[in-house]
C-alpha cells in the first residue's frame, strides 16, 4: 500500500499495533502454559484475547484481556473460555477479571494512539529480548 494512503487507513494501524502487540504478549508469557488447557507444546502459540476484540474493542490492547495461548485453543475452541476464565483469576486475581467482565467505556483509538501502541510495545519487546539474550550468556557462562 502507499504510505499516502496507508497513513489514513485506521484499520490498517490496528492491524500492525495487533501484530506487535501479540508479538509483545507471547514474550511477556514466554515461561507460561497455555491460558487455557495449559499446554506447554511443542505447538504453535498465538495471543489470545479473553473478551474478544470484535465484541470488546476497547479490551483489544488490554494486557490484562490477553494471554499466551495454543493454536488448538485459540482457533478450533473459540478461545476456550470456560478453561481460560479459572487460569486468568489465577494469574491476574479476581478483581481484575472481575474488570475485565465490568461495563467499559466505549474507547475510538486515534491513528496516532494506535502508532503510540506499536512504539510502546516495540519498546517492551526490545527489552524482553535484551533479558532474554543476558539470560542465555549468564547459562552459556555457567557451563564452563
Ligand atoms: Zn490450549
Amino acid at each position: 500500500m502507499k504510505k499516502r494512503v496507508r497513513d489514513k487507513d485506521r484499520s490498517y494501524w490496528v492491524k500492525k499495533a495487533q501484530e506487535v502487540f501479540n508479538q509483545w504478549i507471547r514474550l511477556r508469557d514466554d515461561k507460561q502454559p497455555c491460558i487455557s488447557c495449559g499446554t506447554r507444546g511443542p505447538c504453535q502459540f498465538h495471543a489470545g484475547h479473553y473478551k474478544t476484540a470484535g465484541g470488546h474493542p476497547e479490551l483489544r490492547f488490554e494486557p490484562l484481556n490477553v494471554h499466551k495461548q495454543c493454536a488448538q485453543c485459540n482457533n478450533f475452541k473459540s478461545g476456550a473460555i470456560d478453561q481460560y476464565r479459572p487460569r486468568l483469576i489465577y494469574r491476574i486475581g479476581a478483581d481484575n477479571v472481575k474488570w475485565l467482565e465490568g461495563p467499559h467505556p466505549p474507547s475510538k483509538l486515534t491513528i496516532d494512539d494506535l502508532k503510540g501502541i506499536i512504539k510502546d510495545c516495540k519498546a517492551k519487546i526490545k527489552k524482553e529480548s535484551e533479558h532474554e539474550s543476558n539470560t542465555e550468556i549468564r547459562e552459556a557462562k555457567e557451563d564452563y
